[in-house]
């Protein structure tokens, strides 16, 4: 299985990342990779963009270096409702939106039928495409019904490569165990995903490759390890 794409990560205008797109798309093509999704944090965390930025994404060429750039976000889910920190008129520009719960964002991960109610609220929103590391030991939630949203509202759950290296979410790794295994048996749709927070993260994806085998994950379920299968998901044309 080849990821042809990196559909999370994050520039300096996370606020605590450090490059910038073009150096991203950079490396993107240095380590052969064709697709890259920039995919920083909504308005809701701390030192986030205004959603003026994700507005003036459409300044951002569709190629740089000869990889293919999908204008994303990585939204923060507010609340058991699903609601995200992006009006719908602005996720509606983009190419790609990931949602996940992060801390500060004034939702708290104490209450695992809250977490689940909140994952399984953002999944109805069909701009949603993907839940980012849906395994974070912060937010536990009920996996199965996770997994049974995900199949249902086609959502990929991501296997996110930084929770794995216990460089983030440090203790998730059971968790992720657990989700991949779920969607292997299930069919729902997964995701890898870097989340590298500077140029040199950009296309690291051996820990979670090695989950998914160890899963026994069918190829056809990871959503970007084919260009094809990836553009349809996202309801995109090739131009
Ligand atoms: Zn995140
Ligand atoms: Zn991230």
């Amino acid at each position: 299985m080849k990821i042809i794409a990196d559909m999370h990560t994050h520039t300096l205008a996370s606020g605590h990342a450090y490059s910038t797109i073009n150096e991203l798309a950079r490396a993107a093509a240095e380590v052969g990779l064709r697709g890259l999704a920039i995919t920083d944090h909504g308005p809701g965390l701390p030192g986030g963009p205004h959603r003026f930025h994700f507005c003036a994404m459409r300044f951002v060429p569709r190629t740089i270096a000869g990889v293919r750039i999908f204008r994303g976000v990585e939204a923060n889910i507010l609340d058991d409702q699903g609601r995200l920190d992006l009006e719908p008129d602005v996720l509606e520009q983009l190419d790609f939106v990931m949602a996940g719960l992060h801390e500060d964002c004034g939702f708290c991960g104490q209450d695992i039928e809250r977490n689940t109610r909140a994952i399984l609220a953002a999944m109805e929103n069909p701009r949603v495409k993907c839940i980012s590391h849906p395994g974070n030991v912060v937010f536990p939630a009920r996996y199965e019904e996770i997994v049974m949203g995900a199949l249902a509202t086609q959502t990929a759950l991501e296997i996110n490569n930084s929770s794995l290296m216990s460089v983030s979410r440090k203790g998730s790794n059971a968790n992720c165990a657990e989700i991949a295994a779920l969607c292997a048996r299930i069919g729902a749709p997964v995701m890898i995903g870097s989340d590298a927070h500077i140029c040199q993260g950009v296309g690291v994806f051996e820990d979670a490759l090695k989950l998914l085998a160890e899963a026994g994950m069918p190829e056809g379920q990871v959503i970007n390890a084919s260009w094809q299968r990836l553009l349809d998901f996202l309801g995109i044309e090739e131009e």
